[in-house]
């Protein structure tokens, strides 16, 4: 149980959260901390958080600290945040990218903290803002937690129970394989994603194509209507691993092309039938 959790960015992931936990009794009083004091109003009236604030010093006596905005933001609001964290509060965070996130961590802190426990949750919509949210959003997701070698094994118990309590299963793993990972699984499909929308949307019959456009283009392109700032901050700050899920990437497309262009139906045949046995194995 948490009595007091404080939330930096009342959006679809931080305010899903407050939602599941309230749903399930696992929490007190829910503070909601951000810039905009109309949207948090608005937040607060939902039902969503107990508690809007700009001020960070709500901080001080919170059992966790959850950091759920933009990577470009996370500077700012880890700034914002020292004065106030006290060695019994646990401050995590739901980045998309977690290298950038500790190195950041690191330059604010001028250490990792021991009660760090960097965070990201496998669970999201191409939708944002706390309008939203809902408190089945974790339901059975997965919910990967990197922890470094400061952090106290206490902090990334109570940051495991906080998510569990919200319905998802709690893996650990490294920075880096999380990033590799999550690199060609998320941040590759959503690029290639607002990248063909972008292509298409440039042709002259644009209008004509997209008036075509039937279910597979539609589950294909869904997370291209994703957050751009959101979406560019991965691509900034989750780079190197990006550009390597990129290049393995435009290998393969490559192949597909001069199979294509040879009229090598051999090749596509294997190709298709194997990506078709990976589909259907997994059931994604
Ligand atoms: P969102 O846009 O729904 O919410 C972000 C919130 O942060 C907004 O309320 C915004 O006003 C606030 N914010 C922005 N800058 C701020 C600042 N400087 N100070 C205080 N508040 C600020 O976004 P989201 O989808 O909830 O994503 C939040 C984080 O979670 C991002 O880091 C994202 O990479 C990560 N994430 C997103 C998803 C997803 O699918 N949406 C999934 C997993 C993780």
């Amino acid at each position: 149980m948490i009595k007091k959790l404080c939330i930096v960015g009342v959006g679809l992931i931080g305010g899903s959260l407050a939602l599941a936990l309230k749903k399930h009794a696992y929490v007190q009083t829910v503070v909601g901390i951000g810039r905009d004091a109309k949207r948090l109003a608005a937040a607060q009236a939902a039902g969503i958080i107990d508690i809007a604030t700009d001020d960070y010093a709500q901080c001080q006596d919170a059992d966790v600290i959850l950091v759920a905005v933009p990577l470009g933001a996370f500077e700012n609001v880890f700034a914002q945040i020292k004065p106030y964290l006290t060695p019994d509060t646990v401050l995590t965070d739901a980045g998309s990218a977690k290298a950038c996130v500790v190195n950041i961590a690191q330059r604010v802190f001028g250490h990792v903290p021991e009660n760090f426990v960097p965070g990201h949750p496998i669970a999201g919509t191409e939708k944002s803002g706390f309008s939203a949210a809902f408190a089945e959003l974790y339901l059975n997701r997965r919910v990967v937690l990197t922890p470094v070698t400061r952090t106290a094994d206490w902090a990334r118990a109570r940051v495991q129970a906080m998510w569990q309590a919200a319905g998802a299963v709690v893996e650990v793993t490294t920075v880096e394989h999380h990033d590799l990972v999550l690199a060609e699984t998320s941040h590759l499909p959503h690029i290639l994603a607002f990248g063909l929308v972008d292509s298409l949307a440039k042709q002259k019959d644009a209008q004509e194509i997209f008036r075509f456009a039937a279910g597979g283009f539609r589950d294909f392109t869904r997370i291209a209507a994703s957050d751009p700032v959101m979406w560019r901050d991965i691509c900034l700050y989750n780079r190197d691993a990006i550009l390597q899920a990129l290049k393995a990437y435009e290998s393969d497309l490559s192949e597909l092309h001069a199979a294509i262009e040879k009229g090598d139906g051999d090749s596509l045949e294997i190709i298709f039938a194997r990506a078709k046995a990976v589909r259907e194995q997994f059931n994604f």
